[in-house]
């Protein structure tokens, strides 16, 4: 996209500032609209942010979100409000068994699909029954999936022979968690597109990314950006209702602080929020349609654990540990040094933890200690200086087989009016790449509406090696 253009006179109302509602808001805001982003809180990133947690007296994120080199809109959307540099990128993984035996995985010079074969050959956590089973899939998954498939990735498991070992270690600990459901509760073209984008396109694709900055002050950026541009934020005001008036074309929106104003409205909620604000939206052809697509939704829980210690447990900055109920450490004062810690920091993740996020708070710290311990000798004389844990029952919405049909495209059923938000057609999970396309697609859906049709959705990346002949 060009530079700065001129202001129109048209004004837009985005609600909810994560990360669909600013990347709509800061593209339009680029095309030349007057923005006013809306949020409920008092600081930007939705389900992705951060906070001073007052039982540790630390910033902390409400969970270590990753992105890929595939996601492409979110990178975009980092450069537009300048923040990319914050981003540290890595291409290494290591799988750590109980034990301590470590398996890097990663890719080599071969190309790809077959880049990262090298390591999955030599590591130590899979079986050679496991690797065979392993390569006979990513041959299987390198066939199109249609889109409309009705199975599932545990069915299509069991169909395509996958080992145990495949499956806890990889399916279950990788797929699985990176899609936040279980292996049965996943519709098999969401399964095919995590692996084709992580570990076949291309090594750059599934290059992983970590922000060195706590999320709030990451996405800061975006409320410096609208400044700049002529637009604004305002934060603690919870949208409660709004109206259209068909004689003036404008919407009137209801908040506690008064009432907000505008040509256009852009819906950037979750599905549940969106619910809940549809009967005080106007009555119109469509909503009853909209509502039943709200109601097939479904959210999974994920659940982080974070622990100061008096000195470092492990010099890895992050680490994939295999057989227990804690699956993903985050070495949090490496990616993070400016924290400037005495001893260290590491946030351990839970993914589609609907057991786990049963446990209190004294039984799940216990129990993330004792399996910690597992991985890492240097556990036995680390002292525990402080934890807190953060569960999150809301994370992300569930793909199961049939959910494309209840996620709706950026019209709705009203004038002037678009919806966002992950949980909208974009084809991509539950992710921040899924919210920021959402973003991208109701500005292009505003700016064409304006008569100023433009491309803000950023493209794919183009895969690579043999990969370009598929
Ligand atoms: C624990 C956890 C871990 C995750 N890990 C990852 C990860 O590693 N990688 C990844 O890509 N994704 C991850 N996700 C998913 C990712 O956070 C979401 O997909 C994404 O942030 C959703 O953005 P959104 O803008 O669509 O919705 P939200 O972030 O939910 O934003 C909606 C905003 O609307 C506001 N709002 C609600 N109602 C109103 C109202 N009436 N008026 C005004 N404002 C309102 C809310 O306060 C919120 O700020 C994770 C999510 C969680 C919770």
């Amino acid at each position: 996209m060009s530079g700065l253009l001129q202001s129109s006179e048209k004004t837009v109302t985005v609600i909810g500032g994560g990360v669909a509602g600013m990347s709509a808001a800061c593209a339009m805001a680029q095309a030349g609209l007057r923005v006013q982003l809306v949020e409920r809180r008092g600081y930007l990133g939705g389900r992705a942010s951060s906070y001073l947690h007052p039982g540790v007296d630390e910033v902390i994120d409400n969970c270590q979100h990753v992105l890929f080199g595939c996601c492409t809109n979110l990178i975009g959307f980092y450069q537009r409000i300048g923040v990319a540099d914050r981003i540290h990128w890595t291409s290494e993984m290591t799988m750590i068994e109980p034990g301590g035996r470590r398996s890097p995985l990663g890719p080599s010079w071969l190309p790809a699909p077959l880049h990262g074969l090298p390591k999955l050959m030599a590591a130590k956590a899979f079986t050679l029954a496991d690797k065979l089973a392993l390569g006979r899939a990513f041959a299987a998954m390198m066939r199109p999936v249609p889109r409309n498939s009705q199975e599932t990735l545990g069915d299509w498991l069991r169909r395509h022979g996958q080992t145990e070992g495949a499956i806890e270690r990889f399916w279950r600990l990788v797929i699985a968690s990176a899609l936040n459901a279980d292996l049965d509760s996943i519709a098999l073209p969401y399964a095919a597109k995590v692996i084709r984008e992580l570990f076949m396109n291309s090594a750059q694709a599934g290059s992983m990314g970590m922000s060195t900055a706590p999320l709030s002050e990451l996405y800061s950026g975006a409320a410096k950006f609208l400044e700049r541009s002529g637009s604004s934020v305002l934060f603690n005001s919870n949208v409660e209702s709004a109206e259209w008036d068909e004689e003036t074309s404008q919407w009137t929106l209801s908040t506690r602080n008064g009432a907000l104003m505008s040509d256009f409205l852009v819906l950037a909620l979750p599905f549940e929020a969106t619910a809940k604000l549809l009967p005080h939206m106007p009555a119109a052809d469509g909503v009853d349609a909209l509502a039943a697509q709200l109601e097939r939704h479904q959210h999974w829980p994920i659940c982080s654990i974070h622990l100061w210690f008096d000195r470092e447990i492990t010099t890895l900055d992050h680490a994939v540990l295999l057989d227990r109920e804690i699956h993903w450490l985050y070495n949090k004062s490496r990616l993070q040094p400016w924290r400037r810690l005495k001893g260290s920091y590491v946030e351990l993740v839970v993914s589609a933890s609907r057991h786990f996020a049963q446990l209190s708070r004294e039984e799940a710290i216990a129990l993330a200690m004792r399996e910690l311990a597992e991985f890492f000798p240097a556990m036995a004389e680390a002292k525990l200086q402080k934890a807190a844990l953060v569960k999150e029952m809301r994370a992300t919405f569930a793909v199961p087989p049939g959910i494309d049909a209840s996620r709706p495209t950026s019209v709705s059923p009203w004038p002037n009016c678009f919806l966002a938000g992950d949980w909208t057609a974009t084809g991509w999970p539950s992710t921040m790449e899924s919210a920021a396309r959402s973003g991208h697609l109701a500005a292009e859906a505003v700016c064409m509406s304006i008569g100023n049709p433009r491309t803000i959705l950023d493209p794919d990346l183009k895969p690579r090696g043999l990969m370009r002949f598929v």
